[in-house]
C-alpha cells in the first residue's frame, strides 16, 4: 500500500511556505506532497507499466504521478489528457521502491480531469459512466436474464455498441445468471441458515463456542454473472465453521476509480463503508472473492475518502483464500482431498499482486490430489476492468495480453484459473478457455457434495434436490418471520429499483424462485 499521508501536518524541511492544494473537494485534507517528494526518478514504475510498454504515446506513471503533480503545483497547469490512457492496473504502485503513492495520484488526477476537462455532454463521458456503473445495468438486465443475454449476443447490438457508444465490438458480453447470488442466498435462508450450518461444522471440528464470522463482499460480478463463485465461498467458509453474513452493498468502486468517476465511487463507498464497518463491529471480518474489490476496500477507499469507519474496513478486509491461509490450517485441511481439475493455467491479477497474493493460489491448490496448476507468468492480462472494453483501447489491451495468451496456450489443458472476473473475461476472450475461480476448486475438494461440484463432475443430481428441499423449508420459515438480513436485502433491491423507476421492485414483493 502506498504511504501518502492523510491528513498531514508534516513539515518539509526548509519549506515553511508550503500550502497543500485541494486535489478534489471530498479529500481536501489529503496531501500528496510527501509522497511526491519520495520520488527519486529511478523510472522503475515506467519499466513496469504495461501500457507504456506497447503505447509509445503514453508518458508513463512517473509523469502521471509525481512529475505532473509538481508541474500542476508550480504553474497551475491542467491535468494532461493522457491520464485517461492509464488502465489503473496499479503495477507501478507495486513496483515503486520508494512508496510513492502513484495510484492515489493517478486516481486524483483522473477525477480532476473528468470533473474539469471532460465535457459532460460527450459520448466518451456517458460511455465511461455507463461502463463504470455496471451494477445498475446488471441489476436491470438480470431481471430478465435470458432476454438480456439474447439481446447482448446479437451482432446488431455489438455494431451499435461500437459505432455509437465506442464499446469494442470484438468483446463478448458476459452472460447474466438466471438466479443472482443474492437471490440464491435469500432462498437458502440467509444468515440464519448459515449460522446453523457453521455451528454444526464447528461442533464437528471440535470448535464449539468459537467465534467465527465473516461478512461477504461479493461485488457485482459474483452477484449477477458468476454466483457459483459466491456460493463456493459461502460453502467453503461454512465448512470451516464460519457463519456468513451478506451485508447491503454496492459496487466496490473499482471501475469508477479507473474512469475518474469519483462522485459515483464516493456514493458507493457511502453505502459500503458503514455497512461493512457495522459487520466488523459485530465481530465479522470482511472477505472479498474479487481481488479488485479487496484492493479497493483496502487501499483506494482510505487513500481517497474520509468516511467514518474507512480505516476499520481497510484493515479488516481480506481476500477469500488469503484469510483461510492465515486463520486456518488450510493446507492441512486439503491434504488427502481430491478434485478432478487437472491442467489449470493460472494468471495472477495485477491487483492480487499488489496485495502480495501472487503465488498463493498455486501453492494452496496444488496440495489437492488431482489438481495441477501452472503459473502463466507475471504479465498483465491487459483488460484492466473497463479499459479493454473501450474501442480506442481494445488493440492495446490485446497487445498487453498477448504474453499471457501465449503462456496459457503453451500450458497443458484448456482451463484457466484466476481471482479477477475481468482478467477471466480477457483469458477466455484470448484463448477460448473455460475459466475457474480458486474458490470453486477449493469447494470441489472440501465440499464435494455441493450442487455445483456435483454438476461439474457428474451432471448434477441427488444433492441438488436435497438442497432445494432444504431451501423450501427455509422459505417457509422466511414467510413466517424471515431474517433481518434478508429483509434488509429486499429493501435494498426495492430501493435500487425505486431509484430508477419510481415503482417498487417486483422481486421485492415475490418469493425468490429458488431455482438452481
Ligand atoms: S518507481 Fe517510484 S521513485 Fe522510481 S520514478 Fe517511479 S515514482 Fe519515482
Ligand atoms: S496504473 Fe498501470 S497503466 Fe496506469 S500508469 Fe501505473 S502501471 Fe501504467
Amino acid at each position: 500500500m502506498s504511504d501518502a499521508e492523510r491528513p498531514t501536518d508534516d513539515h518539509v524541511p526548509g519549506d515553511d511556505e508550503f500550502d497543500p492544494i485541494e486535489v478534489f473537494p471530498e479529500a481536501d485534507e489529503m496531501d500528496l506532497r510527501p509522497g511526491a517528494d519520495n520520488c527519486y526518478k529511478c523510472s522503475t514504475c515506467d519499466t513496469n507499466c504495461p501500457v507504456a510498454e506497447v503505447d509509445d504515446e503514453f508518458p508513463g506513471p512517473k509523469f502521471q504521478g509525481p512529475e505532473q503533480w509538481r508541474l500542476k503545483r508550480q504553474s497551475d497547469q491542467d491535468v494532461d489528457a493522457s491520464i485517461m490512457k492509464c488502465s489503473n492496473c496499479m503495477r507501478c504502485d507495486h513496483a515503486c521502491p520508494s512508496e510513492v503513492p502513484l495510484s492515489q495520484m493517478h486516481n486524483s488526477a483522473r477525477g480532476e480531469y473528468v470533473e474539469e476537462r471532460m465535457s459532460k455532454r460527450s459520448l466518451e463521458y456517458w460511455r465511461n459512466r455507463l461502463l463504470s456503473n455496471y451494477r445498475l445495468m446488471a441489476h436491470l438486465g438480470s431481471k430478465v436474464p435470458r432476454l438480456t443475454n439474447f439481446v447482448m449476443g446479437l451482432t446488431l447490438t455489438s455494431v451499435f455498441n461500437e459505432k455509437v457508444l465506442g464499446i469494442a465490438g470484438e468483446r463478448e458480453f458476459p452472460e447474466f445468471a438466471t438466479e443472482t447470488f443474492r437471490e440464491w442466498w435469500r432462498a437458502r435462508g440467509g444468515h440464519e441458515v448459515s449460522r446453523e450450518r457453521a455451528e454444526a461444522a464447528r461442533d464437528r471440528r471440535g470448535e464449539s463456542g468459537a467465534d467465527k464470522k465473516i461478512a461477504y463482499f461479493h461485488g457485482c460480478y459474483s452477484n449477477y454473472n458468476t454466483p457459483e463463485v459466491g456460493k463456493a465461498l459461502v460453502r467453503v467458509y461454512e465448512h470451516f465453521g464460519y457463519e456468513v453474513v451478506v451485508p447491503e452493498q454496492r459496487c466496490s468502486g473499482t471501475p469508477m476509480f479507473a474512469n475518474g468517476m469519483l462522485d459515483d465511487a464516493r456514493r458507493a463507498a457511502d453505502t459500503n463503508v458503514p455497512e461493512l464497518a457495522a459487520a466488523i463491529e459485530d465481530g465479522a471480518d470482511v472477505i472479498a472473492s474479487c481481488t479488485s474489490c479487496s484492493m479497493s476496500l483496502r487501499q483506494e477507499y482510505p487513500e481517497l475518502f474520509d468516511i467514518d469507519g474507512v480505516d476499520d474496513v481497510s484493515s479488516n478486509t481480506w481476500e477469500g483464500l488469503e484469510y483461510l491461509r492465515v486463520h486456518e490450517d488450510l493446507e492441512g485441511e486439503l491434504a488427502g482431498t481430491r478434485a478432478d481439475v487437472p491442467n489449470l493455467a493460472y494468471h495472477t491479477p495485477c491487483h492480487a499482486r499488489n496485495q502480495g497474493l501472487d503465488g498463493q493460489a498455486i501453492e494452496v491448490l496444488t496440495t489437492i490430489d488431482g489438481v495441477e496448476a501452472q503459473d502463466v507468468g507475471e504479465s498483465c492480462s491487459g483488460i484492466s476492468g473497463t479499459y479493454g472494453w473501450k474501442e480506442e483501447h481494445y488493440e492495446t489491451s490485446m497487445q498487453i495480453g498477448e504474453e499471457m495468451f501465449e503462456h496459457m496456450e503453451r500450458a497443458d489443458g484448456d482451463t484457466g484459473l484466476t481471482e479477477c472476473p475481468t482478467c477471466a473475461m480477457q483469458m477466455e476472450h484470448g484463448t477460448g478457455y473455460e475459466i475457474k475461480h480458486p474458490l470453486e476448486v477449493l469447494e470441489a475438494a472440501l465440499v464435494p457434495d455441493s450442487p455445483e461440484t456435483a454438476r461439474a463432475t457428474t451432471d448434477g443430481g441427488v444433492d441438488e434436490v436435497g438442497e432445494a428441499g432444504r431451501r423450501d423449508e427455509v422459505r417457509g420459515s422466511d414467510r413466517e418471520g424471515g431474517t433481518d438480513e434478508a429483509d434488509r436485502e429486499d429493501r435494498t433491491d426495492e430501493a435500487d429499483h425505486e431509484d430508477r423507476t419510481g415503482r417498487p421492485d417486483r422481486e421485492g414483493q415475490n418469493e425468490p424462485s429458488g431455482a438452481n
